[in-house]
C-alpha cells in the first residue's frame, strides 16, 4: 500500500487493447486504419521491418491509383493508420498465450508483453533466396522474386526463370506474353512437382524453352553491357537480360503454436484459428501474394474483428 501510494503507476491495471496487430506491411496497416477509425484502441507490431516486403519495391506500378516506391505507399499507409490513434511499436511479436477469458497476451522480442480482446495476423510472408554468387548484388537490377511486378520491364527481351513447381511455371507463362524467349533452369529431370494442366501449357509455348538438370553457380554482368551472365555448375553461361527465382515462398509464422494449421509454405487457413484471431496478407493461404489483395484481406480481417468486439459489447 504504502508502495502504491509513493508510485501510484504501480496501482494501475495493464491496459486490455480491442486490438493487436502483428505486422506493418500493407496487410497490418490497413487492418490498422479501420480499427483505428472504428474507434478500437489498436497497436501495430512493426516486426524487424516497417512495410515489410512492400518497402523493398523500388517502382511500385501495379497497385491502382499509385506510382512510386513501396516505402513511399507504406508512409502514407502508417501516417494514416496513426491520424486514427492506432500507435506502432517497433518489435516484433515471439508468443501468443490463450487466456481462460478468452482474451489473448502477445510476447514480443524487446520483453514487452500486450493483453488484447483480439490479435489480427499479417506477417506475411520471405521469398527464399536464390543463394549463388551475384544474386543478392543484382536483386532488383536483373533478379527478381515476383513476375507479376517486374515481368513488364522486360518487354521483348529474354529472361530465365529459376524453378520448377507450380510457382515457376506460372511464372513462365506469365513472362512468355510479355519476353521474347523464356528458358526455364530446373534442377531436376522432369516438373514433377507441377499440375499437368501447367505443363501442357509449357510445352505449347514456341517461346519457352526447358534446361532440366540444371542448376546455377554465379551470376555477372557482362561486359559493356546491361545484360546478366548466368554460369551453370557445368560451366555453362547463359546470356540473358532478367533471372526471376521462383522457388518457393516461407510465411513468417515461427510465433505460432503448433497447434494452429498451416498449409506447406506455412501459410495460415482462417478456418483453423480460434475465435478472436484473424488473418490478412500473404500469411494468409490461399491468396495471391499482392499488394492489392493483402489490403483487400486486411480490410476483412478489420472488418471481422471489429464486429467480433462489438458483438460482445
Ligand atoms: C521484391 C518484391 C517486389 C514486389 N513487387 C510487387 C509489386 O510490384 N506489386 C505487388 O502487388 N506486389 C509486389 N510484391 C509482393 C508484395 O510486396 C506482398 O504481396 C505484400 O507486401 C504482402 O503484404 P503483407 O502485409 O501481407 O506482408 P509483408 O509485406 O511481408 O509484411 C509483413 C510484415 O510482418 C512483419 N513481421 C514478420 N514477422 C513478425 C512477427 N513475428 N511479429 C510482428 N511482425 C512481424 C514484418 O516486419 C512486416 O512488417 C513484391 C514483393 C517483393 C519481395
Amino acid at each position: 500500500m504504502f508502495l502504491m501510494l509513493l508510485f501510484p503507476k504501480l496501482n494501475k491495471e495493464k491496459e486490455m487493447l480491442d486490438c493487436i496487430i502483428l505486422g506493418s506491411g500493407p496487410a497490418g496497416l490497413t487492418a490498422a486504419i479501420y480499427c483505428g477509425r472504428a474507434k478500437k484502441n489498436t497497436v501495430v507490431l512493426a516486426g524487424a521491418s516497417l512495410g515489410g516486403q512492400t518497402a523493398e519495391i523500388a517502382k511500385l506500378e501495379n497497385y491502382p491509383g499509385w506510382n512510386g516506391s513501396g516505402m513511399e505507399l507504406i508512409q502514407f499507409m502508417k501516417k494514416q493508420a496513426e491520424s486514427f490513434g492506432t500507435k506502432i511499436e517497433y518489435t516484433a511479436a515471439n508468443d501468443i498465450k490463450f487466456n481462460t477469458d478468452g482474451t489473448y497476451t502477445v510476447a514480443c522480442e524487446n520483453g514487452k508483453t500486450f493483453d488484447s480482446k483480439t490479435v489480427i495476423l499479417a506477417t506475411g510472408a520471405t521469398a527464399r533466396r536464390l543463394e549463388i554468387d551475384g544474386a543478392r548484388e543484382f536483386f532488383g537490377r536483373g533478379v527478381s522474386y515476383c513476375a507479376t511486378c517486374d515481368g513488364f520491364f522486360y518487354n521483348g527481351r529474354d529472361v530465365l526463370v529459376i524453378g520448377g513447381g507450380n510457382a515457376a511455371l506460372n511464372d513462365a507463362l506469365y513472362l512468355a506474353d510479355i519476353a521474347k524467349n523464356v528458358t526455364i533452369v530446373y534442377r531436376k529431370s522432369e516438373f514433377f512437382r507441377a499440375e499437368a494442366v501447367l505443363r501442357d501449357r509449357i510445352a505449347e509455348r514456341d517461346n519457352i524453352k526447358c534446361m532440366f538438370n540444371t542448376e546455377l553457380k554465379s551470376i555477372k554482368q557482362k561486359d559493356g553491357s546491361d545484360r546478366l551472365i548466368a554460369t551453370t555448375t557445368d560451366d555453362k553461361e547463359i546470356e540473358t537480360d532478367g533471372i526471376f527465382v521462383a522457388i518457393g515462398h516461407e510465411a513468417n509464422t515461427d510465433y505460432l503454436s503448433e497447434s494452429i494449421k498451416r498449409d506447406e509454405m506455412g501459410r495460415i487457413a482462417p478456418e483453423s484459428l480460434p475465435a478472436g484471431i484473424f488473418v490478412a496478407g500473404d500469411v494468409h493461404s490461399n491468396i495471391k501474394m499482392q499488394i492489392a489483395t493483402a489490403v483487400g484481406t486486411g480490410c476483412t480481417a478489420a472488418m471481422d474483428a471489429i464486429a467480433y468486439l462489438n458483438s460482445k459489447e
